[in-house]
């Protein structure tokens, strides 16, 4: 493809992704196919000879297209939002074209300093008391950032243990085998794969009724740990988790990791960090002043398209001791002067994520971004009201973002075969969770472009819904398919 040919079909994609983004709606909201549907579509060999864009575009459209799952459908429920929204788009489209791979400054010193500036934009609107002494970085996920901050924590413990006399005698694979992390059972996965990959013990503890890993519980599981010899090193808790979107009490946790010395505190607020754009969230931060590290994906609440997560670190200086390695080739005479990504992530690439991120700054204003979130929250409290007055339903968290957890009265079996039938049916998708012990239906409010009239909506969304309690009563899921023709 020369020039001349992409700037039209530049163009025409543009108009595939504008008739993509308004039909969205038309189509089902996931497939319905069965594992390896692709395949006998597809030649089993890459082609020996160039094809027309066409061809591939028509296979496009034809094959790969109904076997999506439509993330940015109006009844998508699942999960939590995945950012999206046409300032970040072009953002993105823009940094595949300069393909620039920005890991230190002299790489490409505009890609390091936009980073450290709509960073620094970022941090000081809502979390100015963290900006004074934090290093901020895009990474590409929340598990890469929670990660960094394990490898951190660990990095630092170890070096820390082997100054002093009673622990003079023990190599680090000994000492390694004495750290212990600790988390709530409602934390990500992402916690235990970065403990498991990492090779420490880490302890999963039981959060309170509302979800929320409380002070003493906390204290509990570590004074059993050191009367045992062990050394507690990292904690990681968080604000918007994501089976019922609770946030641990980081009032309480936050002096016991003081209390305890060198206990890294770290806050993951994948989703529910973006809120605290809104003053009138930010109550539910309380206590993030004490942490050593915090991650918030504006690629997921803040309308970037993954992969923008950001990792707040208290001190770089331990991030950069645990992951710095300094072949000749990456050195630069600006080093001591400049920041150097790369020392602050485990990937040595990076895309130019801060450009979208930028983008999305500026073309909505924090104003617009604020306006989105809020959206959110008013059609999460709209849902939440109608499952509360209908009495075949209950609602089961504290709806307090874009979140609503909620299920039939009736066994788990029964909310199973209810969640199987709707996924079935193709008209909305959401996931479920374990809360409390009960199996439970996540609603989550995903769509990007929210408006008044989304109030609606959902209230046709909920009478669709409601008639799956029928559908499930008396409809197995092997039979689910013959209700879709009713
Ligand atoms: N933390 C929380 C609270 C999440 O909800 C998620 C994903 O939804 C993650 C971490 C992992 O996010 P990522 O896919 O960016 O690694």
């Amino acid at each position: 493809m020369d020039i001349d040919e992409f700037r039209e079909r530049g163009k025409e994609m543009i108009d595939y992704i504008c008739e993509f983004v308004s039909t969205i709606k038309d189509r089902r909201v996931t497939p319905d196919l069965e594992p390896g549907f692709l395949k006998p579509m597809l030649p089993s060999e890459a082609p020996m000879d160039p094809e027309s864009w066409d061809d591939i575009m028509k296979d496009v459209e034809n094959k790969i297209v109904p076997g999506l799952v439509f993330w940015q459908h109006p009844h998508f429920h699942a999960y939590f939002p995945t950012g999206n929204s046409f300032p970040s788009l072009l953002g993105d489209i823009l940094c595949d074209a300069m393909g620039c791979i920005g890991f230190s400054w002299a790489s490409s010193p505009s890609c390091t300093e936009l980073e450290t500036i709509v960073l620094d934009w970022y941090g000081k609107f809502d979390f100015h008391f963290l900006i004074t002494t934090a290093t901020i970085i895009i990474q590409g996920s929340a598990s890469d950032c929670i990660f960094v901050a394990m490898v951190a924590a660990r990095d630092h413990t170890i070096a820390r243990l082997k100054e002093k006399p009673e622990y003079a005698h023990l190599d680090e694979t000994a000492l390694l085998g004495k750290l212990v992390a600790y988390c709530s059972t409602q934390s990500h996965s992402c916690v235990e794969k970065g403990a498991r990959v990492s090779f420490f013990t880490l302890r999963l503890l039981e959060p309170d009724e509302h979800s929320s890993l409380r002070g003493a519980t906390l204290e509990q599981a570590i004074e059993a740990d050191v009367a045992a010899g062990l050394i507690p090193f990292f904690v990681s808790t968080t604000l918007g988790t994501t089976g019922s979107c609770a946030f641990d009490k980081l009032t309480e946790i936050g002096p016991v990791c003081r209390k305890y010395e060198g206990i890294w505190f770290h806050v993951d607020g994948a989703y529910g960090g973006s809120s605290f754009i809104c003053p009138e969230f930010r109550y539910l931060m309380a206590g993030l002043e004490y942490a050593d590290s915090f991650n918030t994906n504006p690629n997921k609440f803040m309308l970037t398209n993954f992969d923008c997560s950001c990792l707040w670190v208290r001190d770089r200086t331990k991030v950069i001791k645990a992951l710095v390695v300094d072949p000749i080739y990456l050195e630069h005479p600006n080093e001591e002067s400049a920041i150097d990504y790369r020392n602050w992530s485990l990937p040595l690439s990076r895309r130019f994520r801060s450009l979208k991120l930028w983008f999305v700054m500026r073309n909505y204003g924090i104003s617009g971004l604020q306006a989105y979130i809020r959206n959110h929250v008013k059609l999460a409290k709209h849902f939440e009201a109608l499952v509360k007055k209908d009495s075949r339903f209950e609602v089961v968290n504290d709806v307090l973002l874009g979140l609503v957890c909620f299920r039939v009265k009736g066994t788990d079996d029964f909310n199973k075969e209810f969640l199987l039938n709707i996924n079935d049916s193709g008209k909305l998708h959401m996931v479920p969770a374990v809360i409390n012990g009960q199996y439970i239906i996540r609603f989550c409010v995903t769509t990007p472009h929210a408006t008044a009239e989304d109030v609606g909506k959902i209230d046709n969304l909920f009478i669709t819904l409601t008639n799956f309690t029928h559908i499930s009563l008396y409809c197995p899921r092997h039979q689910a398919k013959d209700f879709k023709k009713l």
